[in-house]
């Protein structure tokens, strides 16, 4: 055998492969990956499908369907007014997982720091390591899961060179406030510290509250790589298309990643979507629908000895389960998924250090009926079950 260092160690299965594969083995009702059980716009396979029968099969351009770029700036322009240049400024990538990987590749050096926010998504921390960087890492104050400002006041050094931001946040489903903004905005003011804004969910957003985009203030759009994903917008999470928003002088370096990473992302969905977005509705409606899930889904919870934890964006839902058991989240949900038939994600999987905050995570992104015999199921856990 050739010896071969690891540069992830302790890097294994995911939570997210191991539950939803238990899933698939028990035939528990999967509420643990986030994903929708339900189809995406049958109008929007078809474009597709048009793409593809007009010979649309090969190469897109290194930066992505100009189309595509194009309604991404207008659609950008209409939810928060900001100007993109299709050009320059914005690129078409392999969902956002790589557009968070390709952002983190090109703007962090070894011994950088960059500060992430825990319960955080399983993404950002191995590619900050792979690239020699160091994560400083830092816990949203449970249970409103609110950013500790007056701590990242403390952890920002001369060293410090990105902020990672997620709203609405997987897992909390907690969103972005504009005191946040005054506050990050107040903090970066003057130094050379870029953000990374994971704004996959920016449409699915609830009670009429507004998405705070980096996009939306000049002094934080000049530093940021937004990061969007078509797998969220469409229901298509297995489509694997997002694009990433940033500065020129940002996206130039982006670039000179993203063409040796894939050098660009399949043509025919590109152009089907392009088609596709440029009626509003697609994104607009996002919201609606989901609310709607999230309202039923909370209803049915309340009768259940679940805690429920509130919901403002994203289509997780996450509960404490304290009246129940005082088991690990871990050993939690796998006995529900098993005992119970229903499978979610405990939320210490987000954190580097042990959580005992007893938290787990539901995904509601799924048809009524399923929604309806996961709290069927979840109606028999009682008091001191589990
Ligand atoms: N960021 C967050 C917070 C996510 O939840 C996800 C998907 N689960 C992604 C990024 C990755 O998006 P994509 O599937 O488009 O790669």
């Amino acid at each position: 055998m050739i010896p071969l260092v690891s540069k992830l160690p302790k890097t294994g299965t995911t939570i997210f492969t191991t539950m939803s594969a238990l899933a698939a083995e028990t035939g528990a009702i999967n509420l643990s990956q986030g994903f929708p059980d339900f189809d995406c716009d049958p109008a929007l396979t078809a474009m597709v499908n048009a793409a593809m029968q007009s010979g649309l099969n090969q190469y897109a351009p290194m930066a992505g369907h100009l189309g595509l770029r194009e309604q991404i700036a207008a659609k950008t322009e209409r939810m928060h007014g900001a100007v993109y240049n299709p050009d320059t400024e914005i690129t078409i990538t392999a969902g956002g997982t790589q557009a968070i990987f390709t952002a983190i590749c090109a703007a962090i050096r070894p011994n950088d720091e960059v500060i992430i926010f825990e319960p955080a998504y399983d993404c950002y921390a191995p590619a900050i390591k792979l690239m020699g960087g160091v994560v400083k890492s830092l816990e949203l104050e449970f249970p409103d899961y609110r950013i500790p400002w007056h701590l990242v006041k403390r952890l920002i050094n001369g060293k410090t060179k990105m902020i990672i931001l997620n709203s609405p946040h997987n897992p909390t489903a907690t969103i972005l406030t504009r005191q946040d903004i005054d506050e990050l905005a107040a903090l970066v003011k003057d130094k050379d510290i870029l953000i990374l804004s994971d704004e996959v969910y920016e449409h699915i957003i609830y009670d009429g509250a507004r998405h705070e985009s980096m996009a939306r203030y000049a002094a934080l759009r000049e530093r940021s790589f937004i990061v969007a994903s078509f797998g969220k917008l469409l229901h298509a999470t297995g489509w694997k298309i997002g694009y990433c928003l940033a500065p020129a002088w940002l996206m130039q370096e982006f670039r000179k990643i993203h063409q040796y990473m894939v050098f660009s992302v399949n043509t025919p969905m590109q152009a089907g979507i392009a088609g596709y977005i440029k009626n509003e509705h697609v994104y607009t409606g996002l919201a609606p629908l989901f609310g709607q899930k999230r309202d039923y889904f909370r209803q049915g919870l309340a009768s259940t000895p679940f805690e429920i934890l509130p919901c403002y964006g994203s289509y997780f839902q996450s509960v404490t389960y304290k009246q129940i058991s005082d088991k690990a989240d871990v050993d939690f949900a796998l006995q529900l998924t098993k005992e119970y038939g229903v499978a979610t994600i405990p939320v210490s999987a987000f954190y580097t250090k042990p959580n005992h905050n007893n938290v787990i995570r539901f995904c509601f992104a799924k048809k009524q009926e399923t929604l309806d015999r996961a709290i069927d199921r979840l109606l028999k856990v009682t008091p001191q079950s589990i």
